[in-house]
């Protein structure tokens, strides 16, 4: 027996000349073949059908059924079709080994035979047929596996041809198309009127997915609606590719649970922002009282002035006084005052507003120089001098303007605080701004007792509070409009002493 990997494979060989079987047994036999025979056409149908060769060597000449008719009978069995068949025949023409390869025959020797040559063809022939099977093998499981993971995968698969018919569709797609896949397998995508081009009947070339099965390109959307076959809409996210191999697959997803949830999380983020405004809003009016003293001390004083001068003019007009030029200085010094009063109660009430303007881009520099204006009033009252250094190139920044105010509002008011009872009082609070990695950055510098270390970690959290009287939630209200607005609030300590509190925004 040959050494190798035959061993075991049948091998029938076919022919009425008993001298002719004989030499071919004999030549094949040891080879390591099981060796089967048949004397006609009939008999070899048979024994083919029951003992599935690997291979048949058939006679073309035999009386009733010839080697191509049984070949034909062979290949339109089921059973028997994949058996490859080798003709055997004296007849060395070429119309005959034609005829022979056009039935399904892999091979023709002709008679008489070299053995050698029907060794080396067959053992060529078993190889392949098994390498064929093999393969074959490989292809259905790779099928299977296809199959196992497209009726897996939570996206609905379509593969469409290189004209827009429907090659397959996974349990998916189905689920969300509403049709069965006997419904639409060999069907034109294009009739299904999935998408709103093809319901209002546009021609195929303008088709939503036209592109990808006809010209190679990828379509794609986040978000579209296509009609399922009750008529009830669905609203997907598809990507339709092209093949390599042409046609196009449509992988969609159902996103309505997706859009449901996401409407659900925009309307509590909104809700959300509505409470940060309106607790940011309540701690300004909360501000605002404590303020008030001062603010009421400070419009006292141009009024004070107000009253003064008009106690002159009205002195002026009782003496008779005429000078027109001297009156009219009065009157402006009357106005100036006036306008300074309100320019008081204005800053403070634009402070207090609900709602809030919005965003805008403002210069930082330019939004810290009118913080401190209205912090100059609290400045004064506790006697603790406010100082800004403005930086150079530090540009401008999105914001909203009340709300960033009471950020920075809070800071100084916050610093001044824990400097009242300190002795560097009059060293004052700093406020100073720089550019800082491509962002506006600004600090509060204070030299009071600095942060207590059990409160450093939390202290953003709402509620802690070291005053008697203190709420606790304004840095915290601080931290959320900075990160509200894509920046950031920190503090460290100050290595003279005392506290840094700092914001960063983004540029624009
Ligand atoms: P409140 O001022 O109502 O207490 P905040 O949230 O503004 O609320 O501040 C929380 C706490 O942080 C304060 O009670 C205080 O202990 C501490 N703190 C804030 N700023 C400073 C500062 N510049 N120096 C020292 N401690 C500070």
């Amino acid at each position: 027996m040959m050494p190798g990997v035959d061993a075991g494979e049948k091998v029938l060989l076919v022919d009425d000349n008993a001298t002719n079987l004989q030499v071919l047994y004999r030549t094949l036999d040891g080879c390591g073949y099981t060796l089967l025979i048949a004397k006609d056409g009939a008999a070899a149908l048979n024994i083919a059908r029951k003992a599935i060769p690997s291979l048949i060597l058939l006679d073309i000449m035999m009386p009733g059924m010839s080697g191509f008719e049984v070949c034909e009978q062979l290949k339109q069995d089921e059973s028997t079709k994949d058996i490859p068949v080798i003709f055997l025949s004296a007849m060395d023409d070429s119309q005959s080994k034609v005829r022979g390869l056009a039935l399904g025959g892999v091979d023709y020797i002709a008679k008489p035979f070299q053995s050698d040559e029907v060794v080396a063809r067959v053992r060529t022939h078993i190889k392949m047929h098994r390498l064929e099977a093999a393969l074959a093998q490989k292809n259905a499981d790779l099928e299977d596996e296809n199959q196992r993971i497209l009726d897996a995968v939570a996206e609905g698969i379509v593969s469409l041809d290189s004209r827009g018919r429907i090659r397959s569709v996974n349990p998916m797609a189905c689920e969300i198309m509403g049709w069965s896949s006997s419904d639409v397998t060999g069907e034109s995508i294009h009739q299904l009127q999935l998408f709103k081009a093809e319901r209002d009947n546009c021609p195929e070339e303008f088709g939503t997915l036209y592109p990808a099965y006809s010209e190679g390109k990828v379509v794609s959307s986040d978000q579209a609606e296509i009609r399922r076959k009750s008529g009830d809409m669905c609203s997907i996210s598809f990507t339709c590719s092209p093949r390599k191999d042409g046609g196009a697959v449509l992988a969609m997803r159902d996103i309505t649970e997706w859009l449901a949830n996401r409407e659900a999380l925009l309307k509590a983020r909104q809700e959300l922002e509505t409470q940060r405004q309106n607790l940011a809003h309540i701690e300004r009016l909360s501000t605002g009282g404590e303020m008030a003293a001062g603010i009421a001390h400070e419009v006292n004083q141009p009024l004070t002035a107000v009253s003064n001068y008009a106690r002159l003019m009205q002195r002026m007009i009782e003496s008779g006084q005429t000078d027109q030029a001297k009156m009219v200085e009065v009157l402006d010094k009357i106005n100036i005052q006036a306008e300074r009063a309100s320019a008081v109660i204005q800053r403070f009430r634009n402070y207090l507003r609900k709602p809030t303007e919005g965003r805008r881009e403002l210069p930082l520099n330019t939004l810290l120089e009118k913080v401190l204006a209205l912090a100059e009033v609290d400045s004064r009252v506790n006697e603790v001098p406010l100082r800004f250094e403005a930086g150079e190139d530090v540009g401008s920044i999105s914001v909203d303007e009340v709300q960033f105010q009471q950020v920075v509002l809070n800071l100084l008011r916050n610093a001044m605080e824990a400097m009242r009872e300190t002795n560097h009082r009059s060293e004052g609070v700093l406020l100073r701004s720089e550019a800082k990695d491509g962002g506006a950055y600004f600090e509060v510098v204070d030299r009071g007792p600095g942060i207590k270390i059990d409160m450093r970690e939390e202290l953003f959290t709402p509620f802690m509070s070291s005053k008697t009287d203190g709420m606790g939630v304004g840095l915290s209200i601080c931290q959320s409009i900075m990160q509200g607005h894509g920046g950031d609030i920190g503090h460290r300590p100050n290595p003279k002493g005392g506290a840094i509190f700092w914001g960063q925004l983004p540029t624009v």
